[in-house]
């Protein structure tokens, strides 16, 4: 019998496999960083027809090709491109799939900065954006119009944890020429076969849960088999791509990302489902428990939970005395991003800038995010947190 290859093998063994060959690396694990911006070519006849694995730094490298391929291979796609940012993925997703004239969908609930960016350069391109209810289901397809080209979904929704349809609205658009473009950064490919469930092309902000440590930024934009020859052309286009330490450091970080997010799992739940408990909060916004508006969709779509979710304060309890909560935080941190090692909480409030959806959740509301310290450390923690909120009526 032959050797078996990586794609013989299950999901969790073919990430510890991919995009490292060790053969060309020395014998080492894993593969060196490459930075570069000139490639030479051996010989005119090579230069002239351009024959070369890599012609330019801008063109890409080893060290990003071998996330990009493994990312594809996860995430079930044609095809990979990174960016610098979440953010810029998002943006790079949207220039590929829109032109002047065309009309956009949006979730309510999506990612503010995405909201920031239809506002601050679509418009200026002559874009218009139309907002959605998340939970609007087959029926967004009343709000297509004849222009409407690209249907944005983001699932759960940011901050709120609103849970899409996404299978029943990826069949719509497709049945009416709509792309679809799909912001999985929640779930990542693990959790959420974007691809599998209609999306076109799928969005991951890398700078959460496979970089995992806090300490990169990174996006990756994956396309279906119609998608990826626009989405590479309009990634060579713009050359915005990420520093090859990132990569090296993203490549890393996919070595052990299904055991964190498997982790984070079984921790946020557990957190999620002691502050249930909790006499201080009315309600917890997490799509893996049953009392979660959309949890049914979550449990026929998802393969799992990552360890990011909210909870609504019950209303009793004022601004200041959530400032005395969160001003004395002993593990807790207050910070944006999330998928780190390390336990998150921030105060939100959707309503500031949501269009279509009235944002009534009955009081105060923070998003908090799970990370790996001890379970009793962190519920005394909190378990503090909510004296601190009840000493100020
Ligand atoms: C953080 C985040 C992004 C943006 O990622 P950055 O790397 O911070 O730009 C995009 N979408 C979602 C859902 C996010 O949480």
């Amino acid at each position: 019998m032959s050797k078996r290859s990586t794609s013989d093998f299950n999901i969790s063994t073919q990430i510890t496999q991919l995009g490292r060959d060790a053969s060309k690396q020395s014998g080492f694990v894993n593969a060196p960083i490459y930075r570069g911006s000139t490639v030479l070519f051996p010989t005119v006849d090579d230069l002239e027809h351009n024959r070369a694995q890599f012609n330019y730094g801008t063109k890409g490298t080893p060290t990003i090709a071998s996330l990009e391929n493994a990312w594809s291979v996860l995430a079930g796609a044609a095809g990979t491109v990174l960016s610098p940012s979440g953010l810029g993925a998002i943006a790079l997703a949207l220039l590929t799939t829109l032109k002047a004239g065309d009309h956009l969908l949006m979730p309510d609930c999506v990612y503010r900065p995405t909201r920031n960016f239809c506002a601050g350069l679509l418009a200026k391109m002559g874009i218009e954006t139309t907002y959605y209810d998340p939970r609007i289901g087959a029926e967004i397809e009343s709000l297509f119009r004849p222009n409407t080209t690209t249907l944005f979904l983001e699932s759960p929704g940011s901050q709120s944890f609103e849970i899409q349809d996404v299978p029943a609205m990826t069949k719509v658009a497709k049945a009416h020429g709509v792309t679809t473009i799909i912001d999985n950064t929640w779930a990542t490919p693990i959790f959420f076969r974007a691809h599998e469930h209609g999306c076109d092309i799928a969005l991951e902000a890398g700078t959460k849960y496979l970089g995992g440590h806090s300490d990169l930024l990174m996006g990756l934009v994956s396309a279906n088999e119609a998608w990826w020859p626009k989405l590479r052309e309009m990634y060579d286009l713009m050359a915005m791509l990420p520093g090859a330490e990132d990569c090296f450091l993203a490549l890393r970080g996919l070595r052990t990302l299904h055991l964190r997010l498997k982790e984070a799992e079984k921790r946020g739940l557990e957190m999620a489902r002691w502050l249930q408990m909790r006499p201080e909060v009315l309600k917890v916004l997490h799509p893996a428990l049953p009392e979660t508006p959309g949890h049914d969709i979550w449990k026929r779509d998802f393969k799992g939970s990552s360890g990011l979710f909210s909870i609504v304060l019950k209303p009793e309890y004022t601004k200041a005395g959530l400032a005395k909560m969160l001003d004395n935080m002993g593990i807790f941190g207050m910070g944006y991003s999330w998928g780190g090692f390390e336990s998150l909480i921030i105060p939100f409030n959707c309503g500031e800038y949501r269009t279509v959806t009235d944002w009534q959740p009955g009081g105060l509301t923070l998003r908090v995010q799970i990370g790996f310290e001890d379970m009793d450390d962190l519920k005394t923690d909190m378990a503090e947190g909510f004296d601190r909120l009840r000493s100020v009526r």
